[in-house]
Parts: C-alpha cells; sequence; structure tokens
C-alpha cells in the first residue's frame, strides 16, 4: 500500500483569503494526522489570469499561517520532490498526452460554438456552486472541424457515485447534473478539469481535499478517470466558511484576504483558528 499523499493547489490569481486557509488547513491536518506528504501545486494553469506577484504571495501567506508542505516550490525557491515540475505552467506535454489518449478513444469532440451560442443555449447551472453551466449539446454529433473547444463526451446516465470522508455518500448523473465539459479550451488551454485529473494521477495523489463547492467538478474528474482507466482517488469536501448569519462568504473578499488580515495585526494563531472553526466572526 502506497502512503498517504495529499495535496493543496491553489491558483494566483488573486490573494489567497480565509476559505482557502481552511481547506489548506484541513488538507495539511489530514495529511499529518495519516502520516503521509503534503504537496503544493501552483494551478497557474491560465496565462491571462495568473500573475507571479500572486503566485510568491501564496506561499509567503502559506509559510505565515504555519502549513507545511513536503514537496512543490517553496518560499526559498527550491522545489522538493520527484514528481515536479509542480506548476501546471510546466506541465502542457503531460496535458497533451492525456487529450491525445482521449481523443484516441472516441471520449472528446469539437464545439465551435460561440461565446454568444452558449450564453443563449445552456441552460443554468445546476447548482450556485456550479461554473460551467449544462451544455445542451449542440455540437456533440455535427463533426465539427476548426477552430473551438475540445469536450468530453460524458456517458448519459452514468452514475457517479463516491463516498466522501467529510459528507458521506454522494451521487451525481451525467448528463442531469452536468453536460459535456470542455477539456481544451479553443485557445488551446487545457481546462482545470483535465490538468487536475492528469496532475493529480502523475503526481500519485491518494486523497482530494478540497472545498464543497467543487463537488460537481469531482463527479466530472471521476467520469475522467475512468476513461483513462486511472485509479479514482479518496475525496474529502469540507464544508464552506460561513458568516455570523450562516451565509456562505463571497468568493472574493478582500478584507479577508489573508495579507489584509496580517495587515490589520490578526495574528496567524486567529487565523488558524477562526479558519478552522468555518465561520468569521
Ligand atoms: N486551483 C483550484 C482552486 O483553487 C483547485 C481546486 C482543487 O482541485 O482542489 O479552486
Amino acid at each position: 500500500m502506497a502512503g498517504y499523499r495529499g495535496r493543496i493547489a491553489p491558483s494566483p490569481t488573486g490573494y489567497l483569503h480565509l476559505g482557502h486557509a481552511r481547506t489548506f488547513l484541513i488538507a495539511e491536518q489530514r495529511a499529518r494526522v495519516a502520516g503521509g506528504v503534503l504537496v503544493l501545486r501552483d494551478e497557474d494553469l491560465d496565462a491571462s489570469r495568473a500573475r507571479p506577484e500572486y503566485a510568491r504571495a501564496m506561499l509567503e501567506d502559506l509559510a505565515w499561517l504555519r502549513i507545511r508542505w513536503e514537496e512543490g516550490p517553496q518560499v526559498s525557491g527550491d522545489e522538493p520532490g520527484a514528481f515536479g515540475p509542480y506548476r501546471q505552467s510546466s506541465r502542457f506535454t503531460l496535458y497533451r498526452k492525456v487529450i491525445g489518449d482521449l481523443q484516441r478513444n472516441g471520449w472528446l469532440y469539437r464545439c465551435t460554438c460561440s461565446r454568444r451560442d452558449l450564453a443563449s443555449a445552456a441552460r443554468a447551472p445546476h447548482a450556485e456552486d456550479d461554473d460551467e453551466p449544462l451544455y445542451p449539446g449542440t455540437c456533440r454529433d455535427r463533426g465539427c472541424v476548426g477552430e473551438g473547444a475540445l469536450r468530453f463526451r460524458v456517458p448519459e446516465g452514468e452514475v457517479v457515485g463516491f463516498v466522501d470522508g467529510g459528507l458521506g455518500p454522494q451521487t451525481f448523473v451525467a448528463g442531469r447534473d452536468f453536460g459535456d465539459f470542455v477539456v481544451e479550451r479553443r485557445d488551446g488551454v487545457p481546462s482545470y478539469q483535465l490538468a487536475c485529473v492528469a496532475d493529480d494521477f502523475a503526481m500519485g495523489i491518494t486523497e482530494v481535499v478540497r472545498g464543497r463547492d467543487l463537488l460537481r467538478s469531482t463527479a466530472r474528474q471521476i467520469l475522467l478517470q475512468r476513461a483513462l482507466a486511472y485509479p479514482t482517488p479518496d475525496y474529502f469536501h469540507c464544508a464552506l466558511m460561513v458568516d455570523a448569519h450562516g451565509q456562505r462568504l463571497a468568493k472574493r473578499s478582500d478584507a479577508l484576504s489573508l495579507r489584509a488580515m496580517r495587515e490589520r495585526g490578526v495574528s496567524a494563531a486567529e487565523v488558524r483558528a477562526m479558519a478552522l472553526g468555518g465561520t468569521v466572526r
């Protein structure tokens, strides 16, 4: 049996906030309790949004919080670990190979729908926390060629069930809870779903700890793992941070960035307690 390998996977598209702190602290705790290894993967996939100063800040903020990871980029600049590079922008060769594997087995099709087509045709996202609307399948059987995204043809009606370490049994149905999703964007950039599955497999990750807003992404990723004959890791979805009234925090709340809190004089211990408690006071 291989040992526990967990990961934290921040995207350097802004400053880390209390919600990230919560997920990453839980991820670290789980790795420590299991006597395992924690990997940091810099998810700087999207060059139009990722910025080096955010990548630097996220390492500093995590170190300030006293989160420790054994593999991946460090504040000091070296990158321990045998599964690197740990920055997604340096891993495109792997993603291309995995996209090729899916393509050869008939899982993908070209979608030439414009942004406007998608906006008018797509039904609203199923859940308020899902970021990818249900694609109505316009290009599924059209044999589109030329410029366009590559979509994964989800097996209509296939049940994706798993027992979540935090939330218990989960069930999703392909084609109902989510539709054919993008694995490579029109501009050639692999999607989050694709890169995440490729990396979690290549880095030998045994448990994925993430926020519960990503449950449907997990279901999509399990379908990709099945298509690629990869093992499915364990999953642990964390409850999201809420305010004193039980309302979920807005995605980007600058006042709750770790930087801003630190500048206001909030200590790392206080941030840890608040994040693990799950409520902003
Ligand atoms: N980079 C993603 C995020 O920050 C990672 C999510 C995940 O797969 O854990 O939301």
